[in-house]
Parts: C-alpha cells; structure tokens; sequence
C-alpha cells in the first residue's frame, strides 16, 4: 500500500531560491504541455504525454534557457502528471462522474510543487539530499520503511514541504496493540465523535479560537479589498471587469499572508485531531463501524455546516479507511440510509419524529431515555456484531443493509464513495494519504 508522508522543511535561503525557480519551472512546462496538447486534439491529433515531452525535449533549451540549472524531473515529470489528469477525465466521463478537465497553472494562484524521482534524492535521518542543492533539513525523519517511490516538494502559506510517497509493504502492516473491542462511531454535532463505548471526543479548542480569528481576518481582507475598488473608482459591490488588476496595498499582502497562515494552521490542528481519534480507534478495537455520511449533502445545509467542516467528516473518513487496513481492523461502512439516529439501541422502535434539534428522546416502546449521539453510536456498533452473528435485524431499520467489510489481510478495504459505488476499484485505488504516526 503507499502510503504519503509530508515533512516540513528548513531550507536555507538559497535552497528556498531554488525551490521558487523548479516550481516556476513545473508550472510553466505543464502550462506549455496542456497548451500543446489542446492545439493538437483541436487540429485533429492524438496528442500523447511521451510525444509531447519528445517534442519539448528537442526545443527546451531554445525555449527556456535558465531550464539547465533545473534538475529534470521538475521538467520531465509534468508530461507524466499531464497524461494522468486526461486519462482521469475521460474515465471521469464514461463513468458518469464529475469531472473536470485539466487547468492551466497561475502563478501564485496554484499549489506550487515539483517532483523528484526516488532515485534522485536520499535520506539520512532529518535530512534529504536533493538534486542540484544538497542536503536540506527536515523537521523529523521518515516513519515507513518500505520501497521509497518519489518526493514532491511543495509549498503551502509560505512554508515548504516535502512529500515522500513509500511502498509499505502488506506484512508490515500494524497489528492492534491490545483491542478486541468492536465500536460504533457516531459523528456529531455537540462533541466531534462519540463511540458506543461512551467515549465523547471533543473538536480541540485551538480549532474553535483560529476559526474565530479566522472570521475577523477575512472580515479584515475584503474591507481593504472593498476600499481598494473604492480607491479605483468602482461602486461598492460591483463587480470587476475580467483581467481587473487592482493596486496592491502593502497591508492587503500582510493581510492575505496572515489568512493564509491562518488557514494552514486549523488544517493542521484538524489533520492533527483526526490522526490521533482514527489511530486510537484502530488500536483499540477490532471492529469500528463508521456512518457513510453524505458530506456534501451535509455541507450544504448551512446550519449544519459549521459544525460539520470543523470536525472534518471526509479527512476522518478517509484516515479511517487506510488505517484500518495497516491495523487490520475490521472497517464496517453503515449504509447512507441506516437509521442509526432514529433507531432505539435497547428495543430496535424507530422514532420518525426525531428531528436535528432533539439531543435527547425517550423510547415510546420501552421508554428508555437517549442521548442522541451515544444511541447512534450504538445502533453502529450494532452492525458489526449482526454481520459477525447470524441474529435477527432490529424492526424498523428501513430495510438498510451494512456496507460490510470483511478484514481480509493484503485487500484494500472497499469503502462506498460518495455515489455508492465500491471505490476499491479503477481510479480510486490510487490511495495517497497524508499520515503520521501517533
Ligand atoms: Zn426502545
């Protein structure tokens, strides 16, 4: 399975030069490439991603002189990453899913990064050497052992990282450290998780201050972003003509740099509590059953949609799928429609009239009293230990099935995808995960 670690850098200034000019260079030889490929199929042509790099190859140095002092894979490897975006389109298409076709790269405006393939760099302990530049720092040191098959170095909210994608290999996979647990996760609105286990998993509270922060700052942005059309002579509101360039102020900059951070940070804090919830579930249990959860759907009901981003459903789903895989745990999917709210965990009734807003119900059958979100989690765990034994479903469930997964060692995990097709096939096998260990 390959799996993605992401390092943070300490360039010198010098490798941060370099790194700025290979990015450049990606960008502009994809910019080149797709250009050259949409002339092509529009003169009728067949264009494919070795012809056009044959084709770039003979006129490189003509066309970009400076493009000696790159190392070539930050130039080679974009006809590659080219070739891959159509063949990603057009099964995209014939699949019927959504899909979008290759775009041009924007200087700024993209996330710069450029490859290195795996024979072209080492690593020693919290060091990379890399082409052209040396050795560079790294904040820590690779965790996977196993076939190491490229790095993409990149920058997010000026800071650079290193991403290296390593081929772990099946038997390494992690056994559980001492679970024989099976558990229901229910996904909630008051705590960011509950298990049937009654464990409440709280969103961390740095999350809940940098989103605060976050509405001031981009409160901040778009006044100066509204005084800067003022300024240029447009009527508040309106919108600019295409190809508008505004003057820009030295504290609009600070200011979008400070967003930019801003938006970094919570994706760590996010990534980073996702990690350690979805890596304790895995170690401690055998089974977990997880709720297929429409996120797209969620995210636009507004009112929900606060709540739901913060926790981060898609990343904790997402981690959940590839650890359990490297844990072998059993990963059992409850299917979209599973009433796992509305069903009472003691006696099976199905409470119709349960709205977003009850927190707390009583059982009109037995009377039991529920806290939402912990009966939910039970109803999951349910499904795992019904599939395990032969025993009877709980009335009422809506005739919903569990999208379960059995724990056969060395197979990707099925998981259902958004349109409830398996995604252990085709496009979707490519699984690259940013992970670190806790
Ligand atoms: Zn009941």
């Amino acid at each position: 399975m390959h799996l993605t670690h992401k390092i943070a850098l300490r360039p010198t200034a010098a490798q941060v030069d370099y790194f700025v000019r290979a990015c450049g260079t990606a960008r502009r030889v994809w910019n080149w490439a797709l250009d050259e490929w949409v002339k092509q199929h529009a003169a009728g042509g067949k264009p494919n991603a070795m012809a056009l790099k044959k084709q770039f190859n003979a006129i490189k140095y003509d066309l970009y002189p400076w493009l000696k002092d790159i190392h070539r894979d930050a130039h080679a490897q974009p006809f590659a990453h080219l070739g891959k975006a159509w063949s990603t389109f057009f099964a995209d298409i014939k699949a019927g899913r959504r899909a979008h076709e290759p775009r041009f790269k924007k200087k700024g405006r993209c996330r710069d990064s450029f490859y290195v393939a795996n024979d072209k760099f080492s690593l020693d302990g919290k060091q990379i050497r890399l082409p052209k530049i040396g050795a560079v720092a790294m904040t820590e040191a690779l965790h996977f052992e196993g076939k190491v098959l490229g790095a993409t170095v990149s920058r997010s909210a000026e800071r650079w990282f290193v991403a290296i994608q390593v081929d772990v290999p099946e038997h390494q996979a992690l056994r559980p450290r001492a679970g024989h647990g099976v558990v229901g996760v229910d996904l909630g609105i008051k705590a960011a998780a509950i298990t049937s286990a009654g464990d409440a998993f709280e969103a961390p509270r740095p999350l809940k201050a940098a989103l605060r922060r976050l509405k001031i700052r981009s409160r901040r942005l778009s006044r100066q972003l509204e005084a800067a059309k003022a300024a240029a002579g447009f009527a508040p509101g309106a919108r600019l003509p295409k190809g508008t360039r505004l003057p820009v102020s030295n504290n609009r900059r600070k200011s979008t740099a400070t967003l930019a951070r801003l938006h970094h940070r919570i994706a760590n804090i996010r990534v980073d509590f996702t990690h350690k919830l979805t890596t304790k579930l895995c170690r401690e249990n055998q089974a977990v059953v997880i709720e297929d959860l429409n996120v797209k759907g969620m995210l636009a009901n507004d009112r929900l949609s606060r709540a739901i981003s913060d926790v981060g459903f898609g990343l904790f789903r997402q981690q959940m799928a590839y650890k359990a895989q490297r844990y072998g745990v059993r990963l059992v999917v409850a299917d979209r429609w599973y009433p796992s709210s509305r069903l009472c965990s003691a006696c099976g009734w199905k409470n119709e009239a349960l709205t977003l807003k009850d927190r707390e119900w009583t059982c009109a059958d037995c009377g039991t009293r529920h806290d939402r979100d912990f009966n939910a989690a039970c109803n999951l765990k349910r499904l795992a230990t019904e599939t395990a034994l032969p025993v009877a479903r709980p009335s009422g469930n809506g005739g919903a099935t569990a999208g379960e997964v059995p724990a056969v060692a060395g197979k990707v995990t099925p998981v259902r995808d958004e349109c409830g097709q398996q995604g252990a096939s085709g496009q979707e096998e490519r699984r690259e995960y940013l992970c670190s260990p806790f």
